[in-house]
C-alpha cells in the first residue's frame, strides 16, 4: 500500500522532527470541565493522542489537561466523565493528569513580569467604556487614563486586586500591546479579571482569574507542548498567543496550529446548547442516546473503534464545513456488520400458528451467529407450535415483488422450515390478529421441494420461550439539516419522533445478555442492551444503535 498522505499538521510535525527542531512531540487535549465531551472533541482527541501514538518511538506524549481556570462553570463530575470518555475511545494519558488551575501562581508571576516590563497595566474603565475606547475595525482605539500609569502604581493596584480590595468589574489587568492593530485581539486585551468565586481546586485562594487567551499559551509553554492544536476560530488569536510566549518568562516555545472543527448535519455540538437540551428535559441526560456526547454515543451502542475510524476519515483540514451525519452512521453500520452477532427479535409481532407442528418432533433449530463469519459459531433456538413474526412480513393481498407471507404463499423461517400460509384472522378493527400456517416437513436446511416457490426468509421468535423487551427506536434529534440555523432556534426543530418505544418479542438468549451487549436484530438493525435500564433476566431494554439502511436518503 502507498503510505497515506499526511494531513498538513502531521506534515509540519514530520518536518520539525526531520530538521531536528524537535526531538519528539508533546501535544495536549485541553477540555474545559464545564460539560460532557461530544464527538467534536473526539476529533481533537484522535488528533492529539493519535500524534502521540504515532511518534511514541521518539518518546512522544499527549497530555490530558483540564483547562479549569474559570471558576464558575466547572464541576468534578465533568472531570470524571472526560477521563472515562478518553479511555473509552482507546487513549491513554500515561498516568499524569494536568490541571491549568495548578499554574495560577505562574500566571500571576507572568502578569507581574509584564507589569514590571511596562507591558501590562491596571484598567479601571467600565467594560462599556473599554469597549468604546477599543475602537473597531475602521477606527483605532484610544488610550485610557490607566494606560500611562507607572510600573509602581500598577504593581500596587494589581496587588490590591489580588487582595480582594475591588469588586467585580471595578478593575482588570490589560496587556499593553497596540491599540491601532487591525487585529482587535491585539488592542490591549484583558489578562485578569476579578471574580469573587469559589474554585473547585483552589477554593477561595484567588479572587482574580486569568483570561483564556493569556493562560492558554502559558499552560502550553509550561508543559513543553511542542504543537498546540486548536480549532480555526483561534486563528486570529495566534498573534496574541505568540506575543505572550515572546514576552513572558516561559520555559519553551510551543507553536499554535489551527484546524477545522467537526460539525455534523442534524446535530448541535456546542456544550452550551447540549446543556440546555439536558437542563430543559428535551433529552433524558448527558448520556441520552440521541445526543452527540461521547457518553450518548456509547449508550447508543456506537463502537469506539468506529468513532475513531470516522474521525480519521473526516481528516484534518483548514476549511470549516459540515459533515453529513450519514457518514458517521455508515461507519457504525459497517463496523457492526462485521463485529455484531445476529439475534432474532420481532418489533411488531403477529402470531402464527403452525397447525401441523407435530409433523416433526423438533424442539430447536440451529442458526449461525453471523452469516459471513463461521468463527462466531451457531446457536440453538427453541421453536414450537406458535411463533411471532413481523406484521409487515405478511400481506393479505401481496403487492408485486412482495415475496414473503400471504394467503397460500410460502416463506422460510430463518434457520428453520419453509411454511405455507393456510389462513388468517382479523380483529374488530380489521387488523390481522392471527395467521395460520403449515410447515413443510423435511425443509430445515434443505432446498424448496419441487413446485414450491419460496424466495424469502423471515425472522421469528418462539411464543413459548421468547420474552418481551422494551425496545427504544432512536432517530435523529432534529428534523433540519442545520438546526443551528433554524429561524425559531434549534429547539424549534426537535424531531418529535426521535424516540419511539415498542414492546418487542426477543429470542430467549437476548433476555439475559449483559448491559452493553451489541448485536444485529436480523433484518432490522443494530441494537445494544441499554447500559442504564437493562436488567438481565428481569427487564430487558434495548436501544437501536442504527437501522440496517439509511431511511433518510431522499
Ligand atoms: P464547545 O464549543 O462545544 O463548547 P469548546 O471548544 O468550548 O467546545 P473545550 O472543552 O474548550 O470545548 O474543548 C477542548 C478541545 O476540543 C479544544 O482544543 C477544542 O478546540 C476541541 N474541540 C471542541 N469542539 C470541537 C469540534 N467540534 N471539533 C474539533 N475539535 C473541537
Ligand atoms: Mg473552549
Ligand atoms: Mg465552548
Amino acid at each position: 500500500d502507498p503510505s497515506p498522505k499526511l494531513d498538513f499538521i502531521r506534515e509540519i510535525i514530520a518536518d520539525d522532527l526531520a530538521t531536528g527542531k524537535h526531538a519528539t512531540t508533546i501535544t495536549r487535549f485541553p477540555p474545559e470541565p464545564n460539560g460532557y465531551l461530544h464527538i467534536g472533541h473526539a476529533k481533537s482527541i484522535c488528533l492529539n493522542f493519535g500524534i502521540g501514538q504515532e511518534n511514541a518511538a521518539t518518546g512522544a506524549k499527549c497530555h490530558l489537561r483540564f483547562d479549569d481556570t474559570n471558576p464558575e462553570k466547572e464541576e468534578t463530575e465533568y472531570v470524571e466523565s472526560i477521563k472515562a470518555d478518553v479511555k473509552w475511545l482507546g487513549f491513554d494519558w500515561g498516568g499524569d493528569l494536568y490541571f491549568a488551575s495548578n499554574y495560577f501562581d505562574f500566571f500571576h508571576d507572568c502578569a507581574v513580569h509584564l507589569i514590571k516590563e511596562g507591558k501590562a497595566y491596571v484598567e479601571q474603565q467600565s467594560a462599556e467604556e473599554m469597549r468604546a475606547s477599543r475602537g473597531n475595525v475602521n477606527t483605532p482605539g484610544t488610550p485610557s487614563p490607566g494606560r500611562s500609569r507607572g510600573v509602581e502604581e500598577n504593581l500596587d493596584l494589581f496587588a490590591r486586586m489580588k487582595a480582594g480590595e475591588f469588586k467585580e468589574g471595578e478593575a482588570v489587568l490589560r496587556a499593553k500591546i497596540d491599540l491601532t492593530s487591525s487585529n482587535m485581539n491585539m488592542r490591549d486585551p484583558v489578562l485578569y479579571r476579578i471574580m469573587h468565586a469559589h474554585h473547585h481546586n483552589t477554593g477561595d485562594s484567588w479572587c482574580i482569574y486569568p483570561m483564556y487567551d493569556f493562560a492558554h499559551p502559558l499552560e502550553d509553554a509550561l508543559e513543553n507542548i511542542t504543537h498546540s492544536l486548536c480549532t480555526l476560530e483561534f486563528e486570529n488569536h495566534r498573534p496574541l498567543y505568540d506575543w505572550f510566549i515572546e514576552n513572558c518568562p516561559v520555559p519553551s516555545k510551543p507553536r499554535q496550529i489551527e484546524f477545522a472543527r467537526l460539525n455534523l448535519t442534524y446535530t448541535v455540538m456546542s456544550k452550551r446548547k447540549l446543556l440546555q437540551l439536558v437542563q430543559e428535559d428535551h433529552v433524558s441526560g448527558w448520556n441520552d442516546p440521541r445526543l452527540p456526547t461521547i457518553s450518548g454515543l456509547r449508550r447508543r451502542g456506537y463502537p469506539p473503534e468506529a468513532v475513531v475510524h470516522f474521525c480519521k476519515r473526516v481528516g484534518i483540514t483548514k476549511f470549516n464545513g459540515t459533515t453529513d451525519v450519514a457518514l458517521l452512521e455508515f461507519d457504525i453500520r459497517d463496523f457492526l456488520n462485521h463485529s455484531a452477532p445476529r439475534r432474532m427479535a420481532v418489533l411488531d409481532p403477529v402470531k402464527v400458528v403452525l397447525e401441523n407442528w407435530s409433523a416433526e418432533p423438533l424442539a430447536t433449530v440451529e442458526v449461525p451467529n453471523h452469516p459471513q463469519n463461521p468463527e462466531m459459531g451457531n446457536r440453538d433456538i427453541s421453536i414450537s407450535k406458535e411463533i411471532w413474526i413481523e406484521r409487515e412480513d405478511f400481506m393479505e393481498v401481496p403487492e408485486k415483488k412482495f415475496f414473503r407471507l400471504g394467503p397460500d404463499r410460502y416463506v422460510r423461517l430463518k434457520g428453520g422450515h419453509i411454511i405455507r400460509c393456510t389462513g388468517f384472522e382479523k380483529d374488530a378493527a380489521g387488523e390481522i390478529s392471527l395467521i395460520r400456517a403449515e410447515i413443510l416437513p423435511g425443509t430445515v436446511g434443505a432446498d424448496s421441494p419441487e413446485g414450491v416457490v419460496c424466495k424469502a426468509a423471515i425472522h421469528w421468535v418462539d411464543v413459548a420461550t421468547g420474552t418481551d423487551a422494551e425496545v427504544r427506536i432512536y432517530d435523529r434529534l432534529f428534523t433540519e439539516e442545520n438546526p443551528d440555523d433554524a429561524e425559531g432556534g434549534f429547539l424549534s426543530v426537535i424531531n418529535p419522533d426521535s424516540l419511539k418505544t415498542v414492546t418487542a418479542k426477543i429470542e430467549p438468549a437476548l433476555a439475559t445478555v449483559e448491559p452493553g451487549f451489541s448485536c444485529q436484530f436480523d433484518r432490522i438493525g443494530y441494537f445494544v442492551a441499554d447500559s442504564v435500564d437493562h436488567q438481565p433476566g428481569i427487564t430487558p431494554v434495548f436501544n437501536r444503535t442504527v437501522a440496517l439502511k439509511d431511511s433518510w436518503v431522499k
